[in-house]
């Protein structure tokens, strides 16, 4: 059995209690030192085999699983953050339903969210937003044409950028280009719940300007939007006069 496992975004007791369980319980584990805590492999077993995918590639990573598969024992495939975003998840699964090996996938705390929370942060807040784009600048992986960063940026919704950190100018002018304007607020959360995390806010208009100055360029997420600073209205969920399913409001 392969188990994909979301190692949160850095803080070792940030993994899900199902993941931390699993770690410990497998026999092989192939994780993404790229970016996960090393701290989290204490959970490993001794004897517990050891591989970085950031020195393998696809076809290394399948290998490895399909012996481990042979020798009847227990994998866990550790991805940072969740597993879902920009994780290269699907190839992997796709390759086991091929070969009806048998997977699970345990969700992690995305660092989208490990950020939000070093900034203390709401994403979804009343009478400034109540979308979040999650998206990338085009990089050396493309980005299809109609998610453009320029596109997105019309909405003037809150946005989280993955994978973009090393190209803050050209973030800088798509957002600006797209409609947020200069004084918008931004922030960059570098390596977020790790302990040298850094923040710098900042805004649309000197994102490029304050990530030169602070030096960061990567492990790192650009976040944007009205939601870090702007005036807000109070959530109608705990206003007084407002009836919900399970409180009646008072005038
Ligand atoms: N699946 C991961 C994202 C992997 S892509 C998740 O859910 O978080 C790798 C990118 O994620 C990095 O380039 C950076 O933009 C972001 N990232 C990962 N860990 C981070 C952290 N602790 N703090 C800030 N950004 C992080």
């Amino acid at each position: 059995m392969i188990h994909f496992v979301g190692a949160g975004p850095g803080a070792p007791d940030l993994i899900t209690l199902r993941g931390a369980a699993l770690l410990r319980e497998a026999d092989v584990v192939i994780w993404a030192g790229s970016l996960v805590n090393p701290a989290l492999l204490d959970n490993c077993k001794i004897g517990c085999e050891i591989f970085d995918s950031s020195r393998m590639t696809l076809d290394e990573v399948l290998a490895v699983m399909e012996r481990a598969e042979a020798e009847g024992k227990t994998t866990v495939r550790l991805h940072t953050g969740d597993p879902s975003l920009y994780g290269a998840l699907r190839e992997q699964l796709d390759a086991l339903r091929q070969r009806d090996v048998a997977f699970d996938v345990t969700p992690g705390v995305s660092s989208l969210f490990g950020a939000a929370a070093a900034l203390g942060a709401e994403f979804t807040l009343p009478g400034v937003s109540q979308s979040l784009i999650v998206t990338r600048l085009a990089g050396r992986t493309p980005v299809p044409e109609k998610e453009a960063l320029r596109s997105l940026a019309r909405h003037g919704a809150s946005m989280a950028l993955f994978l973009s950190a090393g190209m803050l100018d050209e973030v800088q002018t798509e957002l600006l280009a797209g409609g947020y304007a200069p004084d918008t607020p931004a922030a960059l959360v570098y390596k977020a719940s790790w302990p040298d995390e850094r923040v710098v806010r900042c805004t649309v208009g000197t994102l490029a300007a304050a990530g030169a100055e602070a030096g960061i360029a990567k492990t790192a997420l650009i976040l944007v939007g009205g939601f870090l600073d702007a005036p807000y209205e109070k959530s109608r969920l705990y206003d007084p006069s407002f009836t919900t399913g399970f409180r009646e409001g008072k005038t």
